[in-house]
C-alpha cells in the first residue's frame, strides 16, 4: 500500500504506521524518526536542525524534500510505504505530487487521523519513546507502559520523554500543525485521495477502518 498518514502530533500516525507495515510489508517512513536519528548521530544535518526540532518548529521544506526524494527511491519502497509525518506543509505536498509523478508512483490514499485537541494533548504528555533511533517504539505511561519501567520491551534501550514533548514545545507543535499542516486535509480532499477516520478510539478500530477501505481486511 502507498499511504500518507495525516493528523496532529499524538493522533497515532506512528502507531498506525507500525500496525499497517504488518499487513503487507510496506515500510514506515517517518521524517521525524529520520531527523531524530540525524540529531542523535550528530551529523551536519542533525546539528543544523537540532534547535528547530527541540522547540517544535518545522525543518525547512527543501531539506525534507531532499531526504524524501532519496528515501522514496530506495528498493524497500517498491513493496509500498506509509508516510508518517510527511508531507507537513502545502509546498511539501505539491513537491511530493511532482516527485511521485516523476517516479511513476500512484498513492492509494491520504488517511486523516482525526482526534480532538484535548485527546492529543493528553497522549503527548504521557507518551514515551524508545531512545534507540533504529527502534523508536512508542509507549504510554497510562495505557501502554513498557513491561519494565523505562526499558524498551523490543530492544532493551531506555524509554524516554522526547525533547520536544515539554508542555511548551507541545503547544507550539499543535499551533504549527493547525497553521501549516491541517490545510493538507483540504488539499488531499481536492485530490480525491482523502479518507477521514475517527482516531480517538482504540488503534484496532482505526486499523479496521483503513483496511476496509483498502480492501485488505
Ligand atoms: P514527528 O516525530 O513527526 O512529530 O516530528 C518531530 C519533529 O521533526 C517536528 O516537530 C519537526 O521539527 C520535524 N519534522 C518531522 N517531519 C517534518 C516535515 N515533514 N517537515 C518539517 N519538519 C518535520
Amino acid at each position: 500500500m502507498k499511504l500518507i498518514l495525516l493528523g496532529a502530533p499524538g493522533a497515532g500516525k506512528g502507531t498506525m504506521a507500525k500496525l499497517l507495515t504488518a499487513v503487507d510489508g510496506s515500510v514506515q517512513i517517518s521524517t521525524g524518526d529520520i531527523l531524530r536519528g540525524a540529531v542523535t548521530a550528530g551529523t551536519a544535518l542533525g546539528k543544523q536542525i537540532e534547535s528547530l526540532m527541540k522547540s517544535g518548529d518545522l525543518v525547512p521544506d527543501d531539506l525534507i524534500m531532499g531526504i524524501m526524494e532519496q528515501r522514496l527511491q530506495e528498493p524497500d519502497c517498491e513493496k509500498g510505504f506509509l508516510l508518517d509525518g510527511f508531507p507537513r506543509t502545502i509546498p511539501q505536498a505539491e513537491a511530493l505530487k511532482d516527485l511521485l509523478e516523476r517516479l511513476g508512483i500512484e498513492l492509494d490514499m491520504a488517511v486523516n487521523l482525526d482526534v480532538a485537541r484535548e485527546v492529543v494533548l493528553d497522549r503527548l504528555t504521557t507518551r514515551r519513546t524508545c531512545s534507540n533511533s533504529e527502534c523508536q517504539a512508542i509507549y504510554n505511561v497510562n495505557s501502554n507502559p513498557p513491561r519494565q519501567e523505562g526499558v524498551c520491551d523490543k530492544c532493551g534501550s531506555s524509554v524516554v520523554q522526547r525533547d520536544d514533548e515539554t508542555a511548551e514545545a507541545i503547544s507550539h507543535r499543535l499551533e504549527t500543525y493547525a497553521e501549516k499542516t491541517a490545510p493538507l486535509i483540504g488539499f488531499y480532499e481536492r485530490e480525491g485521495l482523502l479518507l477521514n477516520v475517527d482516531a480517538a478510539g482504540p488503534s484496532e478500530t482505526v486499523l479496521a477502518a483503513i483496511s476496509a477501505r483498502l480492501g485488505t481486511s
